[in-house]
């Protein structure tokens, strides 16, 4: 049979553990496989704004000031705090990249995917889960548009 899903963008971040344990590579090699195409990529130093825009949603969470100083590198010693943002585009773009993330938690993510093999749950019980990667149309639209111009994304 032949299933068409609608062609997406999705953004993915590289987070700061992943840029701190030479993950880039491993990364975009398996998004590559995927057959999806990258369309924008940037490297980006990540103010407090940008950070809690990203994060707005989970404002209210009890993890959300840690969430903010793990994005913004503040635990990988990464003075000049900065994640590797792309987005990739294709059919199915945004379910296909969430699983190979894996799931948030990365105790509970599949072997095999980029949080199940790299992710880790640290002694303070902060989430290092590697990437970032929109999960649905509509966050997905929100980040691309958050995190690059629109001169920025390849057509
Ligand atoms: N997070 C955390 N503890 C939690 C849930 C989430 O530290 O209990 C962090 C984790 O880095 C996660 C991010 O907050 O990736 C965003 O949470 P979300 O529920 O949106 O998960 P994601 O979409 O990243 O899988
Ligand atoms: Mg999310």
């Amino acid at each position: 049979y032949n299933l068409k899903m609608a062609i997406e963008q999705t953004l993915i971040l590289i987070k700061p553990d992943g840029l701190f344990r030479k993950l880039t590579g491993l990364t975009i090699d398996r998004l590559d496989a995927s057959g999806l195409e990258m369309v924008a990529a940037r490297m980006v130093s990540v103010s407090d704004a940008l950070a809690r825009e990203h994060y707005k949603s989970l404002s209210d969470k009890p993890f959300f000031a840690n969430l903010i100083k793990y994005i913004r590198g503040d635990f990988h010693g990464l003075k000049d705090s900065r994640v590797l943002a792309m987005v990739y585009r294709g059919e199915g773009a945004i379910a296909k990249v969430r699983l190979i993330a894996g799931a948030t938690n990365p105790e509970q993510a599949t072997p095999g995917t980029i949080r199940g093999s790299f992710g880790r749950i640290t002694t303070t019980g902060q989430f290092e889960n590697v990437i970032h990667a929109s999960s649905d149309p509509v966050d997905a639209e929100r980040e691309v548009k958050l995190w690059f111009k629109p001169e920025e994304i390849l057509k």
